[in-house]
C-alpha cells in the first residue's frame, strides 16, 4: 500500500489544482503555498504532582493579505507543525471563500487534554497563550476553539491576554462564553453551517432532507450538534462515533439523549443502550444518504474511498478526504461538499463575534443565525455555479474562489519592497 498523504500534502495538492485552474504564475503559487509566520513555542507544565513536563506548541499565520489571521487552537497528541500549517492554509481559503476580511491561522499544543486535570489544562492554556502573545491580538491574529479546546479554553486565553495587557480585550479570541463577550449562536455555528451546506446539496440534487439517513463521525462540538440539528430537522441519524468507536441504530438515534448520557459521565458513545457497536471504519462505509466526517483529517483515503456508500459527504472536519480519495469518490458519483465550505459556519460566527466585540454592541441569536444561513447559502451557490461552469468538483471550485480572492489581494497590494 502506498503511504497515506499527510494533511499538508493534501492542502498543497489542492492548492496546486486551484492554481492550475486559475492560471496563476509560479511566483504567486509560491507566495500562496508558504506560510507568512510559523511560531514554535515550549509550553512548560507543572503537573499536579509537582513534576514538570515541557510540551510543544505552535501558531502558524498562513496568510495576512486580506486582514488579521484567524483560526482555531487544537489540543491533540498528534498535533505538529506540518498539521498546523495545513490547517492554517485551509483557514485562509475558507475566510476568503465566505467573504470575511481575515487571513488564515491555526495553532495547537501536542497534548492529550483527556489526560490532564482541569487545573493542569488551565496552566497549559495560560502558558501557551502567553508564549504566543507577541503575535496574537484583535488586529493581528484571533484564535478560536478547535479539537480538544472549548469556550473555557478561550476564556482562559482571553483572561491571560487581558491581564498582561492591563485591560480587558474581548476581541482577542472568539468562541468565548457569552458572559465575557462571546456571541449568541457561536457554540452551534459550525454544526448549523454543516446542516445548511448539506441541505443546499440535497436540494440541488432534488432530494428531500426529511427522512434522509445520516452517519456522523465524531460526536464533539461539531459532530454532536450537527447530529442534533439534522435530527431536529427530520433526518434519520443512524450512526455516530467518537475516539473509542461508534454506535448504530437502523431506526435512528436520539442525539440529545446521547449527549445527556455523556454529560452524565459516560466516557464514550460506545455502549449506549439500544445500539449496536461499530468501528469508526465501519461508520464511514455505512449505506446512508449523507456521511458527515467531523473528527480528524485524512480518514477517507485511497484505502477506503471505494467502500463509501453515502451519496453525499459533507465535511464537518477539516481535511477528512485526501486528494486520492477525492478522485475515487468523484468516479463513484459521491458528491463531496468540501470542508472550506461545509464547516465555514464556525469562522463566520467567529467573525460576527469579533465585530460585536469591537463595536461593544451585541446581536440576538436570531440575528446571528439568520446572517449565518444567508452567508452559507450564498457561498454554496457561488461554489456550485463555478463548479458547473468549469466542470470541476465542488472542492476545486471552492478552492478556486478562495485562492483567487487571496491572489487578487496580493496583486492589488503589490509586493513590498
Ligand atoms: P472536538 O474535540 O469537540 O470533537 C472531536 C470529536 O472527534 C470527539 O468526539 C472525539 O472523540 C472524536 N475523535 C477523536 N479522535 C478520533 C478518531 N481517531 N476517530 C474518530 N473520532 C475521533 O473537536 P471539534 O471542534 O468538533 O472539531 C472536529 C473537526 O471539525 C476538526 O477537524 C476541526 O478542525 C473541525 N472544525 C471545527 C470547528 C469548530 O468551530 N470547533 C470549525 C470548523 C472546523
Amino acid at each position: 500500500m502506498t503511504a497515506r498523504m499527510s494533511a499538508l500534502d493534501s492542502a498543497q495538492h489542492q492548492l496546486a489544482e486551484a492554481v492550475k485552474q486559475l492560471g496563476l504564475d509560479d511566483g504567486m503559487h509560491q507566495m500562496l503555498a508558504t506560510p507568512r509566520r510559523s511560531l514554535e513555542v515550549a509550553v512548560p507544565l507543572r503537573r499536579d504532582d509537582g513534576t514538570m513536563q515541557v510540551l510543544h506548541g505552535y501558531r502558524v499565520q498562513h496568510n495576512l493579505s486580506r486582514g488579521p489571521a484567524k483560526g482555531g487552537i487544537r489540543f491533540h497528541p498528534s498535533t505538529d507543525l506540518d498539521e498546523v500549517r495545513a490547517l492554517a492554509m485551509w483557514m485562509t481559503w475558507k475566510c476568503a471563500l465566505i467573504g470575511i476580511p481575515y487571513g488564515g491561522a491555526k495553532g495547537g499544543v501536542a497534548v492529550d487534554p483527556r489526560l490532564l486535570s482541569r487545573n493542569e489544562l488551565e496552566r497549559v492554556t495560560r502558558r501557551y497563550a502567553s508564549e504566543i502573545m507577541p503575535i496574537i491580538g484583535p488586529e493581528k491574529d484571533i484564535p478560536a476553539p478547535d479539537v480538544g479546546t472549548d469556550a473555557q479554553t478561550m476564556a482562559w486565553m482571553m483572561d491571560t491576554y487581558s491581564v498582561n495587557s492591563g485591560y480587558t480585550v474581548t476581541g482577542v479570541v472568539t468562541g468565548k462564553p457569552v458572559s465575557i463577550g462571546g456571541s449568541e449562536g457561536r457554540g452551534g455555528a459550525t454544526s448549523r453551517g454543516v446542516m445548511y451546506a448539506a441541505f443546499s446539496a440535497l436540494r440541488e440534487a432534488g432530494v428531500d432532507h426529511r427522512g434522509a439517513t445520516v452517519a456522523v463521525q465524531g460526536f464533539g462540538k461539531v459532530g454532536g450538534l450537527a447530529a442534533q440539528y439534522l435530527h431536529d430537522a427530520g433526518c434519520l441519524v443512524v450512526a455516530v462515533s467518537d475516539w473509542k468507536g461508534g454506535v448504530y441504530s437502523s431506526t435512528g438515534l436520539n442525539p440529545g439523549a446521547l449527549r445527556r448520557h455523556l454529560d452524565d459521565g459516560a466516557e464514550t458513545v460506545v455502549g449506549y443502550p439500544g445500539t449496536d457497536t461499530i468501528t469508526n471504519a465501519e461508520l464511514l462505509e455505512l449505506d446512508v444518504d449523507v456521511l458527515v466526517p467531523a473528527a480528524l483529517e485524512g480518514v477517507i483515503h485511497d484505502g477506503n474511498a471505494d467502500k463509501v456508500r453515502a451519496f453525499f459527504i459533507v465535511e464537518g472536519a477539516n481535511g477528512p478526504t485526501t486528494p486520492d480519495a477525492d478522485s475515487i469518490l468523484e468516479g463513484n458519483n459521491v458528491l463531496v461538499v468540501p470542508d472550506v465550505l461545509a464547516n465555514a459556519g464556525g469562522v463566520a460566527v467567529s467573525y460576527f463575534e469579533w465585530v460585536q466585540d469591537l463595536q461593544a454592541y451585541f446581536w440576538t441569536e436570531d440575528e446571528v443565525n439568520d446572517r449565518l444561513k444567508a452567508l452559507m447559502e450564498s457561498a454554496y451557490d457561488q461554489v456550485s455555479v463555478l463548479a458547473h461552469e468549469r466542470s470541476v468538483s465542488l472542492r476545486t471550485a471552492a478552492q478556486m474562489i478562495g485562492v483567487g480572492r487571496v491572489a487578487e489581494a496580493h496583486r492589488t497590494r503589490g509586493l513590498y519592497p
